[in-house]
């Protein structure tokens, strides 16, 4: 189902709702603290999550997934897309009409994050937009020259479509300052070598090494934010999963000591009961007298 339809906003609150009790609440009734927040326990293991999968993002990934087809392969599904919602169009400029379906209105609606993450190659230039897509240079010509962006018209035009009807015919709103022209004049020169062909243009994901789409690398991408979680020796080292989940809750000093529980609105005393030194996640697993001497049994047991 999430591959067809885009997962409606109050669906995914709901079925996350359910999901969080099902981890926190365990079998009683008894409500229970959340003890991490819920898009970090939906991160990957080695980003710092329990793993649990992030539908929202997991459903844009597998959405994706059909514009990588329609760039990248031809067959009867293709064909079909094209004469029923593309016509006379292209795939990088056609825009949501009335009478579309609801599958179509939601894979358009990623269509320009996929494709920025895509490198063109041109062949016969048609699907590659000349001002958006990755295709010259180190980015799209809209990302390197926005100022001339801004002011040209045909911000969706094909490659094909501007080369053909000659790039010395491209108009701006403006006159062009020199600065700009200089650009210009540049950007007409990289594209006299540019000479098209029969090939299709092809399109190169940026996530991956050997440059295919796959769900894992944009779903990931999607949830990445430069975190690399140190611990993921936690995850491997033969335990119980519920002592795993502890250690995970640990490392994140996300466990409930006395001193996180007075943070929360508990009332009591904070002090430890076996010493009487104040209780915080340190004290509980390192420093306390009763936790170096169960330490040192331990150590003493199992060598
Ligand atoms: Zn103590």
């Amino acid at each position: 189902m999430m591959s067809f339809y885009g997962l409606p906003i109050g669906v995914n609150k709901h079925m996350d709702f359910f999901r969080a009790r099902l981890l926190w609440q365990e079998n009683d009734q008894k409500k229970k603290y959340h003890l991490v927040k819920w898009s970090e326990v939906c991160r990957p293991k080695d980003m710092g999550g329990l793993g649990i999968q992030n539908l929202t993002h997991m459903n844009k990934a597998l959405l994706c997934k059909w514009w990588w087809k329609l760039y990248t392969t031809e067959g009867l599904w293709q064909d079909i897309i094209l004469k029923k919602y593309i016509r006379n169009k292209n795939l990088g400029s056609v825009s949501v009409k009335q009478g579309d379906s609801q599958f179509w209105r939601e894979i358009l609606k990623h269509r320009d994050h996929f494709t920025s993450l895509c490198k063109f190659t041109v062949g016969k230039g048609d699907k590659t937009r000349f001002w958006e897509d990755w295709w010259i240079g180190s980015a799209p010509l809209s990302k390197n020259l926005p100022r001339l962006y801004d002011i040209c018209f045909d911000k969706k035009k094909t490659v094909k479509e501007i080369l053909d009807n000659g790039i010395d015919n491209m108009h701006f709103r403006r006159t062009l300052t020199r600065d700009s022209r200089v650009l210009w004049e540049h950007i007409k020169e990289a594209c006299s070598s540019v000479t098209l062909n029969e090939d299709n243009d092809e399109v190169k994901w940026t996530l991956t090494k050997k440059g295919v789409y796959t769900v894992k690398s944009f779903y990931r991408h999607l949830i990445e934010n430069g975190i690399r979680y140190p611990h993921l020796y936690t995850w491997k080292i033969k335990m119980p999963p519920r002592v795993k989940v502890f250690m995970w809750l640990a490392l994140k000093n996300s466990i409930l000591p006395k001193d996180n529980l007075l943070r929360r609105g508990w009332k009591g005393d904070d002090k430890c009961p076996f010493c009487g030194h104040k209780e915080n996640i340190n004290h509980l697993f390192l420093s306390c007298s009763v936790t170096r001497l169960l330490w040192n049994i331990l150590k003493c047991a199992f060598n």
